[in-house]
């Protein structure tokens, strides 16, 4: 209990609002997070974001900017093929961004439900 947590009186309906908006997201499948598999020195990013997100997050993480008719290279794992910027946002969108179907249990990720569901009856049937 500390006078210096301030946040609450900055706390306001809108804020409440948007709290609910987010947690109602979560819960959306439209809104299941996507996986950025792009691969950096080696490693690869595997970071969750919406869709919305992603191209700020090649932006930010992956410096994935320039003119629209730079030539890039597709670092997403086991792609690399290089084209223009403004064919890569799309060529993402087609080709890697697949909805990922994540085990609530374990969060262990599959391409395809039946195979989530699989796991889900193997490893996590209680009975
Ligand atoms: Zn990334
Ligand atoms: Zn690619
Ligand atoms: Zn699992």
């Amino acid at each position: 209990m500390s006078r210096e947590l301030t946040w609450s009186h900055n706390f306001t309906d809108a804020d409440a609002a948007r709290l609910c908006q987010l947690a109602s997201i979560a819960n959306d499948p439209r809104y299941r997070p996507y996986v950025c598999l792009w691969v950096t020195d080696g490693v690869v990013c595997n970071l969750h974001f919406q869709a919305s997100e992603f191209p700020d997050h090649l932006r930010s993480a992956h410096g994935v900017v320039g003119a629209d008719k730079a030539s890039l290279m597709c670092c997403w794992v086991n792609c690399f093929a290089e084209m223009p910027k403004d064919c890569l946002m799309r060529h993402i969108n087609e080709n890697h961004l697949e909805l990922r179907h994540i085990c609530p249990i374990c969060h262990e990720q599959f391409t395809r439900a039946n195979t989530m569901q699989n796991h889900m009856s193997r490893k996590h049937s209680g009975n």
